[in-house]
């Protein structure tokens, strides 16, 4: 009996104490995190005149020597019977001469600059042409396609390039139309400074039809056309669908955009990240190859077995470094803001004429690398559910007390030449009030100064762009 009663004590004892647990863990008052919008600053009031417009530097000069070659007309003769087309347009085209008929590989992204190729190469061959090659499905590989196909004319790609074109072309059209005139630095081109010289980036704006191909295939194809043999491979890249084309007597490789003379675009900032690891994979098949040739679908021709291993070589070593070590950046925890800080080219692959930064980038290699593999998520919370910009944007103006306030610090720094400070202290006062049309102008004269030195053809294009549209946002022309 005396038992029974303890037992009885015991048991209120455990419910008064979980209840007691209870009400310390479990609200039943229901919590909504707060989501209140301030009000936007009036807009500034300040007086500013713009800095004289950016002057070219030594550097970029030295450089424009090569921006020259790129945009001058002319048709190479690599071997007895094959031809490079290149400097027509941002892509080149190859010819191979056989006794039955033409091979053409890569085809330029305008019919324009492809009727002006055809006709060149008419001087030299009237055979007809027999194949249309698309080492890829980029634009300026296949947009010259209907100037080159004849009746009977088979066009070959990968399997892939069909669905990489039609992602490209159809599904993300108008993404793609965006990007091309943002890249090219032809965004609202009204907004634009008149430029010094002609960029090589000309056939963007319009774009005609292309033939899709009629013969595809997944890994290898080869045929023979007038006693010369073509072997095809499906070698990823630059993009996935990516193929090089092999002449085996020759020791000629044909490799699209698996090599041109800078260090490579691995990673292009409006675009779905690339295939790096397999882009220097493929460069390692190529060098296993011994090619005594090899034609790009941009930049010259690499002539000689002992500089195409060097030079593959080395281009394959600076991919695999800025690969690794964006991984090694991974696993030890960096964000991807302390992985494009920490990794640099080792000197002695920094310095070579062929790895200069002037069409892709190490550090936006890294972010593409990282985004590739890692997602978009930085482990510190606020990322998951960020407020829209102007939300905090608008506390921080009304805690510095103002645009003018934050403006004229800005003005101050770019009379510093701190130019990305200076955007990214315009950028919260254009979050918080998009109509503030002295935060647009100040940030156009600041990018504009970013294109000028940043010594990179697509940063160029990129920053020419930003600028016009911050001009068109405030409504004011250069
Ligand atoms: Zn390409």
């Amino acid at each position: 009996m005396k038992q029974k009663a303890v037992m009885w004590i015991e048991l209120g004892l455990i419910v008064v104490l979980s209840g007691a647990l209870l009400a310390q863990c479990i609200s039943f008052k229901k919590i909504r995190p707060v989501v209140r919008e301030p009000a936007a600053p009036g807009e500034s009031t300040l007086s500013y005149s713009p800095p004289p417009p950016p002057k070219l530097q030594w550097d970029t000069v030295k450089q424009l020597a090569r921006l020259r070659d790129l945009v001058t007309p002319k048709v190479e003769k690599i071997t007895e019977d094959i031809y490079l087309a290149r400097g027509f347009a941002l892509g080149s085209v190859q010819m191979v001469i056989t006794d039955e008929g033409l091979v053409i590989i890569d085809t330029t992204e305008t019919q324009e600059a492809a009727s002006k190729i055809l006709k060149r190469f008419r001087k030299i061959t009237d055979k007809p042409i027999r194949y249309i090659i698309y080492t890829h499905g980029h634009l300026d590989h296949v947009h010259g396609s209907p100037v080159f196909r004849e009746k009977g004319t088979e066009v070959i790609a990968t399997k892939d390039a069909v669905e990489f074109m039609k992602r490209d072309f159809e599904l993300l059209k108008e993404f793609h139309a965006r990007n091309r005139l943002n890249q090219a630095g032809r965004a609202a081109p009204e907004y634009s400074r008149k430029l010094p010289i002609e960029s090589p980036v000309r056939g963007f704006r319009e774009l005609g039809g292309f033939v899709w191909p009629t013969i595809t295939f997944d890994q290898e194809y080869s045929f023979e056309l007038g006693g010369k043999k073509f072997e095809l491979y499906h070698t990823m890249g630059e993009t996935p669908d990516h193929l090089m084309v092999w002449l085996p007597d020759e020791r000629v490789l044909f490799s699209g955009d698996l090599y041109y003379q800078s260090f490579p675009n691995l990673s292009t900032p409006m675009l779905e990240p690339r295939p790096v690891r397999e882009w220097y994979e493929s460069v390692d098949r190529m060098v296993a190859m011994q090619p005594k040739y090899i034609v790009p679908a941009h930049t010259a021709a690499l002539i000689g077995e002992d500089k195409v291993r060097e030079i593959l070589t080395n281009y394959s070593k600076a991919i695999r470094y800025v690969y690794e070590e964006t991984v090694r950046c991974i696993n030890q925890g960096k964000t991807v803001d302390e992985a494009v800080h920490s990794v640099r080219l080792p000197a002695e692959l920094a310095e070579l004429d062929y790895l200069q930064e002037l069409y892709g980038r190490v550090d936006w290699s890294v972010r593409g690398i990282y985004a590739g593999l890692a997602g978009w998520y930085d482990g510190r919370g606020t990322d998951l559910s960020p407020l829209p910009p102007n939300i905090p944007a608008r506390e921080v103006v009304l805690l510095a007390g103002g645009a003018d306030k934050i403006l004229s610090r800005a003005i101050e720094l770019q009379g510093a030449d701190e130019h990305q400070l200076v955007c990214e202290l315009c950028d919260i006062v254009i979050d918080a009030n998009p109509e503030d049309k002295l935060a647009h102008i100040i940030k156009a004269s600041s990018l504009e100064y970013l294109g000028y030195t940043g010594g990179n053809l697509n940063m160029f294009g990129f920053y020419r762009s930003a600028a016009a549209l911050e001009r068109k946002a405030a409504g004011i022309k250069p």
